[in-house]
């Protein structure tokens, strides 16, 4: 797929002001939340092509979020600017190696796919920072540990030295009400507050989509993945 010069200049001037209304509602929320937290805005650019990608660099974010690692690589092959790829979609454990082009991959959610990422990030002689993703509102649909078993895990990982855990991701339900997503927001805190007692270096949290990512920063978020507030809907 060429990256026409025609579709960047009209995405570019949308997505510049979608960013900067968002980073106006992260400021403020952040704010009003009082946790003190530096916040990541991931621009995330799944089902939209590479020119997504650039217009969110061209309007100031650099880090971008993308749920599949085959669409991922393929943008990636087409550009060449400094933007951090985060993987922020469940992974296959025959798809570990793609991990180590990430710069953080957000859905570290059973042993056996840590084993196998340990194993790449050792074989390469580098170290892979994850973030383990923890299923809060219990949902059978959403993949994650459940919150009782993160401290045993969080303990287990200690012994995976290629990996960096770094924090915790989750995802709340979709169009619930506040109180349930401050309940899985907080839930998700409390779940970074036993991996840093496992004592990981973890003091990521992230957490907040398009429809809930002021509640998210108001509950500590510190990285945000946002696909439809800067893009419109995904086709
Ligand atoms: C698609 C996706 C997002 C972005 O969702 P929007 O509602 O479009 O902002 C965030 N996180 C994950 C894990 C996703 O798969």
């Amino acid at each position: 797929m060429p990256i026409s010069d025609h579709t960047t200049t009209a995405w570019a001037g949308v997505v510049q002001e979608a960013v900067a209304e968002v980073r106006t509602r992260i400021a403020d929320a952040r704010a009003r939340g009082g946790h003190g937290q530096e916040v990541t805005l991931i621009a995330v650019t799944k089902t939209h092509g590479p020119e997504s990608v650039l217009a969110a660099y061209a309007a100031g974010v650099t880090d971008v979020g993308e749920n599949r690692v085959q669409e991922a690589e393929s943008k990636m092959a087409q550009l060449a600017i400094p933007v951090r790829w985060h993987l922020i979609g469940h992974l296959q454990r025959n798809k570990a190696k793609h991990a180590l082009r990430f710069s953080l991959c957000h859905g570290l959610d059973s042993e056996r796919l840590a084993v196998a990422l340990h194993e790449e990030a050792d074989k390469a002689g580098r170290t892979l920072d994850v973030l383990l993703q923890v299923n809060v509102s219990g949902e059978g649909s959403k993949s994650g540990i459940g919150p009782a078993d993160v401290p045993a895990f969080a303990d287990r990982l200690q012994a995976l030295h290629g990996l960096r855990v770094r924090g915790v991701m989750t995802m709340a339900p979709y169009e619930a009400d506040e109180r349930v997503l401050r309940t899985v927001f907080s839930g998700a805190r409390a779940a970074r507050a036993q991996v840093q007692a496992a004592g990981h270096d973890a003091g990521w949290l992230s957490m907040g989509m398009s429809g809930d990512y002021e509640i998210a920063v108001e509950e500590g978020a510190t990285h945000v993945r946002l696909g439809t507030v800067l893009f419109g809907g995904r086709t």
